[in-house]
């Protein structure tokens, strides 16, 4: 089922989502949900769909970015699906400057910086121990889901005077300064 997406100023993309527990990780109702997150992603061409998003204050996400050729920097991300995850920064450096979007925040983008290599460790759907290791922009689209079960929304990172609506972004910011991966060396 494909389920309405939160927008900005619900109140409950500001909570801080609750752990699931393995038990209940296992029910029709949780392995529904998540059904119903990567379908609602992929219905509304996300890369990405935090539960809280579409109002389960559970600590679910999902993610996929299927090659893009407007964003071939991006690179792809098979399917993932984290339960309870936990983000390590593995470096300061490199770091990901992009202009975030959100489909809690249709229409708006806005620059944000942030660490470029981390890894996450979480469950998988059936509930098994995962470790992921993410280097370049795909960091950035993680951190940004991920953040979404903090109650935080890329808005709150994003350099305020850099917030712009997708139009005048593609009529006024050249592509080249709309992801900017600094500090990983280009392989030889
Ligand atoms: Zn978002």
């Amino acid at each position: 089922m494909i389920r309405p997406i939160l927008k900005m100023g619900h109140p409950a993309l500001r909570q801080v989502a609750r752990a699931v527990d393995p038990k209940e990780l296992a029910t029709s109702e949780v392995q529904l949900l998540i059904s119903d997150l990567l379908l609602t992603m992929r219905e509304n061409h996300g890369a990405g769909l935090a539960a809280p998003q579409v109002g389960e204050g559970v600590r679910i996400c999902v993610a996929e970015v299927k090659e893009n050729p407007r964003y071939p920097e991006l690179g792809t991300l098979p399917e993932r699906v984290w339960v309870n995850p936990v983000v390590h920064i593995l470096s300061p450096e490199p770091t990901v400057t992009m202009y975030e979007g959100c489909l809690s925040v249709p229409g708006l983008r806005g620059r944000v910086i942030r660490p470029a290599h981390i890894r996450v460790d979480s469950l998988d759907r059936s509930g098994t121990p995962q470790r992921d290791e993410f280097l370049g922009a795909i960091a950035a689209v993680v951190q940004h889901e991920l953040d979404h079960l903090d109650g935080i929304l890329f808005v709150d990172r994003a350099e305020s005077a850099t917030l712009t609506f997708l139009d005048e972004l593609m009529d006024h910011v050249p592509s080249e300064q709309r992801l900017i991966v600094r500090g990983i060396s280009p392989p030889h």
